[in-house]
Formats: C-alpha cells, structure tokens, sequence
C-alpha cells in the first residue's frame, strides 16, 4: 500500500491520455527511482511551460508565444491555410514537414451526438480570415471519421463562393483514422496527393 501522495501522483497520472492506472504506477516507479535525473527535469519543464502556454490568437495553435511560432514564421507561405480539428492534428502535420503555410485550428468537429454545433468551433474566425484576403489555397485536413468529414463538408459550404482553392487530405488515409496516430510518411502521402473538394 502506496502513501496517500504516491497515490495522487498515480492517479493523477492516470488521466493523462494513453495511460490508466497500471501504466500510472510503473510510471511513478520509474520516476522515484530516478528522483534526481528524470523526475526533477520533469518537474523544471513542467513548471517551466504552465504559466508561459499561449494560445494563439490567429491559428488555435499552443505555444509559448503569442502569435505562435508558426503564425510569426515569415518563411511560411501565408497564401496556404490547412484547417485541422485539434492541436495535435496540427502539430502531426508540422512533424511531417511537407505543408509551409499555416493553419487554423477548430477546437473539435460539428456533432450532433455531442451536440457540437458549428458556433461551438472557431469557423467564424476562419471564414474572417478568408474573408481578409490573401489566402489562395485552404486545405481540410479533417480526420477520416464520419464527423470529421461531416465538418469537412459544412467548411466547403460555407466557403462558396470565396475565390479560394479548396482541397481536403487524399483518401486512402485509414477509414475512422485520427491524424495524430498516422505516420509521417503516411501523413505527407495525404498531403502531398491532396485532391480538390467536390
Ligand atoms: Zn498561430
């Protein structure tokens, strides 16, 4: 019988995604055994990123700094826009270095299960952005769920008649696949063999 703050750490650890509570104590294990190496860089980055995480008042994206670093990169195309559900959908993306432009971060997908409706995501914003000019290509890189393309397809609406080019991520990508879990190479396939909408 562990203490009652070995027991916090655990299930504290225990909501992160991808661990329940067996990963949780080997993880608490792990770190106590290496309390003055990994535990400590741990805790210091940690520390170190709660009060400096931003988000970005242009894309969604996280970061440290406001505009993100990939919205204040001059060296990215501005004229092209992928448009993805979450974070880490922008981020597995950026991992596959293939795509230069930026991007616009939903906050989720329409649901009617969940009761998403389109003003619970950031799709004003996107139609603001488009709406300011200056951007030719907007690519939806929805994931390949029944919702992420049902929100794929409420975007192309809404974006008639903008004088925009229109792609989504080739198929091909695993029917009901998150982005986040594919590949890199999978990924840049996806992008690279990216097909107009319609
Ligand atoms: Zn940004």
């Amino acid at each position: 019988m562990a203490s009652q703050e070995i027991e916090t750490l655990a299930s504290a650890l225990a909501r992160l995604p991808g661990l329940g509570p067996r990963s949780a104590r080997r993880a608490v294990l792990w770190l106590v055994k290496r309390r003055e190496t990994a535990l400590r860089q741990i805790v210091d980055a940690l520390i170190e990123v709660q009060d400096k995480l931003v988000e970005c008042p242009v894309c969604g994206n996280v970061d440290t700094q406001a505009p993100c670093g990939i919205c204040a990169d001059p060296r990215r195309d501005q004229r092209s826009l992928c448009v993805v559900e979450d974070v880490a959908d922008l981020w597995a993306l950026d991992r596959a270095k293939l795509f230069t432009g930026r991007y616009h971060v939903l906050g989720g997908r329409l649901s009617a299960m969940d009761g998403v409706r389109p003003e619970d995501l950031t799709i004003a914003a996107l139609l603001a952005r488009v709406e300011g000019g200056g951007i030719d290509e907007i690519v939806l890189a929805m994931n390949a769920t029944l919702e992420g393309q049902t929100t794929a397809h409420y975007i192309a609406e809404r974006l008639e008649g903008f004088p925009v080019r229109l792609t989504q991520l080739a198929h091909g990508l695993p029917v009901g696949g998150e982005l986040d879990y594919l590949d890199e190479g999978t990924l840049a396939q996806a992008l690279r063999a990216r097909r107009p909408v319609g």
